[in-house]
């Protein structure tokens, strides 16, 4: 049972709008756009290993968590690709959506991976992020006076991720040998949460436990473009009010979801505090009546008059 289900993250959604909404030539433009698609390699990578599971018999009860995030006691965060649960372990896993050939020395944690053109990058050991992770549920099973065993992998989501003997005895494997992994995990390990609502109170525990963290984020919001914008024509096209429809100019388009998606590229740019004034600016609306007329056809909470009027988005 999958408790907790993975998401496209707040961070991708914010950089999809930026990309989209920054005029190419802008000096930053690449690496924002190298950001975001290392972040969709890593979400495919999450999805290729999520989509394994559905195809193993597993023991009842289990629990799946994904994409679990929690701020331990010192204010640190801890993100868990995957947590698994049963009556016979807990497992937590790492998941590396990497090609190349990669290379590890423990002793000074150094992960590497050598691309085909041979570039060498250094990457943070997934080994020792995992044994934060462990010794935080450690310490929760504990507290909570369970008895259940806690394993640990890393899960590589591409067969073009090439394992050298450096690897050898460290908790690492390509997808497909999620299978028999699990087999063998759980023939070593007996059942020992005997009581199914031990294990159900404690995976829901994690699931109370459970925080999306924002991740910071330079919003480069003086550089975007501005306006309710065509999703067909690049370049940011601006869309046209005319007879209470958003059409474009240039290819011809009407465009009913223009005001509600614009407004959804607000709160992930600016927030979900709006003023006459900020939504003018981020809709490139100059005329204060329309920009009134408009504000009442989107789902907000308003309070104050006039000039002072503020609106809230509403969930
Ligand atoms: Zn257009």
């Amino acid at each position: 049972m999958i408790l907790l289900a993975r998401q496209t993250s707040e961070l991708q959604k914010i950089l999809e709008v930026i990309v989209r909404r920054l005029p190419r030539t802008y000096n930053e433009y690449f690496n924002y756009n190298e950001h975001l698609r290392r972040i969709k390699v890593g979400f495919a990578g999450e999805q290729r290993v999520d989509a394994e599971w559905q195809e193993l018999d597993l023991p009842s009860p289990h629990y799946i968590l994904h994409d679990f995030q929690v701020i331990n006691h010192a204010g640190s965060t801890h993100q868990m690709d995957t947590i698994f649960l049963c009556p016979h372990f807990l497992l937590i896993l790492e998941i590396k959506n990497i090609t190349g050939i990669l290379s590890y020395d423990a002793s000074f944690a150094q992960f590497i991976r050598t691309t085909a053109d041979g570039t060498v990058e250094a990457m943070s050991d997934p080994f020792q992020q995992l044994e934060r992770h462990v010794a935080w549920m450690k310490r929760l099973i504990q507290q909570e006076r369970l008895s259940l065993p806690i394993l640990h992998a890393v899960v590589l989501a591409t067969k073009n991720g090439i394992l050298t003997e450096d690897f050898k005895g460290q908790p690492i494997f390509h997808v497909t040998g999620l299978r028999s992994r699990m087999q063998k995990w759980l023939e070593l390990h007996q059942p020992s949460v005997k009581k199914g609502e031990d294990l159900f109170r404690f995976a829901n525990l994690l699931l109370t436990m459970h925080t999306r963290v924002k991740r910071e984020i330079n919003v480069p919001l003086r550089d975007i473009v501005k306006g309710v914008l065509c999703t067909n024509c690049v370049d940011g096209q601006p869309l046209r009010y005319h007879y209470k429809k958003w059409l474009c100019p240039r290819c011809g388009l009407v465009d009913r979801d223009a005001l509600i998606r614009t407004l959804e590229d607000y709160r992930l740019l600016v927030g979900t505090k709006l003023t006459n004034k900020s939504f003018c600016e981020f809709f490139a609306i100059d005329s204060p009546n329309l920009a009134y007329k408009l504000l009442q056809q989107l789902p907000l909470k308003a309070e104050g008059i006039k000039r002072h009027r503020k609106y809230w988005i509403l969930d």
